[in-house]
């Protein structure tokens, strides 16, 4: 690692041929090649990369857990504006579990810093998943029926803008930039860091339960129990029904389960919520414990030398007609593994426009994951995705964090138009001239 003070950039960074700069470049989708990877410690440091990165013409890449679908928080030839050394989690007020989540931070760490204080934060599933941009395109985890996404948990953000300047946005500064955070993606700044209010989270039972099926009908009629029961399920339970990849060995279907009670509650609320997810067909095992909620957060898979690429639909009635679809196309030829959120409950009672995350009526979210040899070409991941497209008919909206393409298409799918429009006005208003384009971009609307 070098540091390379000149007096353009005093800020700690790796160029191709550093030790270290090869795992750097690589982000969870694949690697990269930058011409340079600055790792600020404070805004003004990353104001000074920015500046650099403008005056050079060099495109920009925002890196926080470098677990995006678009492998964006890397490039070639362009900087990398790594955030690793932003990761503090600092309490700004106990009696309102109000922390501040540094943009570099994961969440792994978030939950293992919160956890001695019995306290939590409704994010995702993966430990290594980077803070920055999980929260900006939404955030969906193990609590989101419970306490909604992680950005109905986010009152503030400090952000460097394009032109350099440290804003704080929230309800009452840069409101429509603070509105546009919730689920608009890494289009408007470099998120510094995110003031969330925690929640009181001690223990959690969490766990899988197996399924044994036959045949494709078994399997249909699997999601559909899942499916009812989840349907009359409390707040506290969510769920996420899974057919993993058809391989010899391979388990057919897997109920993911999570119940976050209040604590203090009896256990038998617990097992009350649960029961119905444990006689929905032929168990072969199920293994669910009580747990801190910080363990429950697991280390990402990465099966090696393989492409893997995710589609989604937010459906907001999991009808039978699109259950036999999903069946039909995890039957496809090239391996692939399906997984089906449960939503509703917390999530489903913010109103639509109150962040740019606006599909809150779906009931579930279906992810589609194919996975091809290391070689395959966007054409490759393109056909292999040709079952999935007759789920999708049955979505409404798409989550931008689970979308491996940024088509406009794409971006129809995840901002109805009053949202997109709204965001291209906040885009234009923070980021006219689209340095932040290495995301799921909403290019800036038209000036006035
Ligand atoms: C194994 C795995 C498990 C996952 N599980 C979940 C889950 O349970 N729930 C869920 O909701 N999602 C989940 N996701 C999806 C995840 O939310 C997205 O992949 C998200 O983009 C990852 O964030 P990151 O910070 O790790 O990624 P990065 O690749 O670092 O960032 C993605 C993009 O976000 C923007 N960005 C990141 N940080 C900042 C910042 N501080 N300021 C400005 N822009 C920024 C940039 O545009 C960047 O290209 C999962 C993904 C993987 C690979």
């Amino acid at each position: 690692m070098t540091l390379h003070d000149t007096t353009e950039l005093a800020v700690e960074t790796l160029r191709p041929g550093d030790d270290g700069y090869d795992d750097a470049a690589r982000v969870f989708a694949g690697a990269g090649a930058p011409a340079l990877i600055a790792r600020p410690r404070t805004p003004d440091e990353v104001a000074a990369a920015l500046g650099h990165a403008v005056r050079r013409g060099l495109a920009v890449s925002v890196r926080s857990g470098g677990h995006g679908p678009l492998g964006h928080a890397t490039n070639t030839g362009g900087l990398v504006l790594d955030l690793r050394h932003l990761d503090g989690v600092e309490v700004l007020d106990a009696d309102r579990r109000l922390v501040r989540v540094g943009g570099g931070a994961t969440w792994g760490r978030v939950a293992a810093r919160l956890d001695p204080l019995g306290w939590g934060i409704t994010s995702g599933d993966t430990s290594e998943v980077g803070v920055g941009g999980l929260t900006l395109g939404g955030g969906m985890g193990w609590m989101v029926r419970r306490h909604g996404l992680t950005v109905d948990n986010l009152v503030g953000a400090r952000v460097v803008t394009a032109d350099g300047r440290l804003l704080s946005a929230s309800e009452h500064e840069h409101p429509e930039l603070f509105w546009a955070l919730r689920g608009g993606g890494g289009n408007f700044g470099v998120v510094v860091d995110f003031d969330l209010v925690a929640q009181e989270v001690a223990t959690v039972h969490h766990g899988t339960v197996t399924y044994q099926v036959a045949d494709d009908t078994e399997t249909t009629d699997l999601l559909r129990r899942w499916r009812d029961a989840m349907r009359s399920a409390p707040d506290e339970l969510s769920s996420t029904i899974a057919l993993p990849p058809r391989m010899p060995g391979a388990p057919p279907a897997i109920v993911l389960l999570c119940y976050a009670g209040q604590p203090g509650a009896p256990v038998e609320a617990a097992d009350a919520a649960i029961e119905p997810l444990l006689e929905l067909g032929a168990v072969a095992e199920a293994a669910i414990r009580e747990v801190r909620y910080a363990e429950v957060l697991e280390p990402a898979q990465q099966p090696p030398g393989l492409r893997l690429s995710a589609r989604n639909a937010l459906v907001p009635e999991l009808g039978d007609e699109v259950l036999a679809e999903i069946v039909r196309a995890h039957a496809a030829p090239t391996p692939n593994a399906v997984a089906i959120r449960s939503l509703g409950g917390a999530f489903g009672r913010v109103p639509a426009d109150a962040t740019a995350f606006a599909h809150r009526d779906a009931e579930a979210m279906v992810v589609g994951m194919v996975m091809l040899p290391g070689t395959a070409s966007d054409a490759d991941v393109e056909e292999a995705h040709t079952p999935w497209r007759a789920v999708a008919a049955h979505g409404t909206g798409t989550y931008i964090n689970f979308q491996g393409s940024a088509a406009a298409a794409d971006l129809a799918s995840a901002y109805p138009p009053a949202t997109y429009a709204r965001l291209a006005e906040v885009k234009r208003r923070y980021d006219p001239d689209n340095v932040f384009a290495l995301n799921h971009n909403v290019p800036p609307a038209p000036a006035r």
